[in-house]
């Protein structure tokens, strides 16, 4: 990718910061770091951060540790390189000093409270006056929209992540274990050219079908039943996010009925899912269907989310917190019904808002005619 477009998307974030009359930002969120900068580096976990952008009105730093130094020079060459050796905190006060920071936003979902902490520290040592604005997440802001070039990589992502899935569905025979079928999809991903799975895939077989975010243990799989299998990759850092349900042989009358509603629900949902039109709507639509159905209690969880550089982002779409859709948005269509002690079934596609209504991104059927 070039240069411009992540200059072109700091451009769009400093718009944001004069909304909310900040001059500075200090960026913690990895994709968020990515997306403005190119800087590739994730966080081991939330305590251990590869690094941060320092965003002003007119400069850009990457303040980081010895160890990410050489890839931060090539990842973000048009950003000021700063190197800690005791933490952030270190380095931060001069660079206030320099930069008379009077309004300091941070995305405060993501900054735990001891980082917080030192940063204050440091903006009282050098700016007395000065005060650390807690703000949402700005740079997920521009995220939602997704261009044309990002849509792409989430299809190539996409396209790994079907690929995968056919050879294990053509494979899948009962007396299978659930760890062995997530082993192939996992080493099929990463065959495939993927840097990692896009979180570890769900295979979950009879009852254990009845918990949404089932982890695959060594139960195997018996006639009669169905298996969720919830999967996706991570490839030039955009996610992918797909799920089918198979089913072994020959499905019991009642799996049989809440297959068909959930694909009916699926269905109307991504035929509601348009330019303008509200997300708790478009999640109303699927929970119509499976509440009209009999089974509303037993469809607990959202219909879908936005995919990106991060697995779960913005939008989501689910009872509460509307968003209006819009053009470029990418966000998952997955409902479901699960009944404990029996089994469940979820079918996930991804799509694209477009300007008249949504482009399904899947390319793999793999839907029965139940
Ligand atoms: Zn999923
Ligand atoms: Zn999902």
């Amino acid at each position: 990718m070039g240069r411009e477009i992540f200059s072109a998307r700091l451009g769009r974030f400093r718009e944001l910061l004069v909304r909310e009359d900040l001059d500075a930002f200090l960026v913690a969120v990895p994709e968020n770091r990515y997306y403005l900068s190119g800087y590739k580096a994730g966080d081991l976990a939330l305590i251990e951060s590869s690094g941060y952008l320092l965003i002003t009105a007119d400069r850009q730093f990457l303040l980081t540790d010895f160890r990410y130094q050489e890839e931060a020079k090539t990842e973000a060459p048009d950003f000021e390189l700063l190197i800690y050796t005791e933490g952030l905190g270190q380095t931060l006060p001069e660079v206030f000093v320099s930069l008379g920071t009077r309004r300091l936003g941070f995305e405060k979902d993501y900054l735990t409270v001891k980082r917080c902490q030192d940063v204050e520290e440091a903006l009282a040592s050098a700016r007395p006056a000065a005060g650390m604005v807690p703000s949402e997440d700005l740079a997920q802001e521009l995220r939602v929209i997704k261009d044309a070039v990002e849509i792409e990589q989430i299809r190539k992502s996409l396209q790994l992540t079907e690929s995968v899935l056919e050879t294990v569905w053509t494979d899948l025979r009962v007396g299978q274990r659930e760890m062995d079928v997530a082993w192939e999809i996992e080493k099929g991903i990463r065959q495939g050219g993927a840097e990692s799975v896009s979180f570890p895939p769900i295979v979950a077989s009879g009852p254990n079908a009845a918990l949404p975010h089932a982890v695959p243990g060594d139960r195997a799989i018996r006639d009669g039943e169905a298996v969720i299998l919830d999967l996706g990759s991570r490839m030039d850092q955009y996610c992918s996010d797909m799920t089918r349900t198979w089913v072994a042989g020959r499905p019991e009358r009642r799996l049989a009925e809440i297959y068909r509603i959930v694909r009916e629900a699926q269905l109307a949902a991504q035929d509601a899912i348009r330019p303008g039109e509200d997300s708790v709507a478009v999640d109303g639509v699927a929970r119509g269907v499976i509440e009209k159905a009999g089974y509303g209690d037993l469809f607990g969880h959202g219909l879908g989310h936005g995919v990106g550089l991060a697995v779960h982002e913005k939008p989501g779409l689910r009872k509460r917190q509307p968003t209006v859709l819009q053009a470029g948005m990418v966000v998952t269509v997955e409902p479901g019904i699960y009944i404990p002690g029996f089994g469940g079934v979820r079918l996930e596609n991804m799509v694209c808002v477009t300007e008249r209504g949504c482009e399904v991104l899947n390319r793999l059927d793999l839907f029965y005619d139940l």
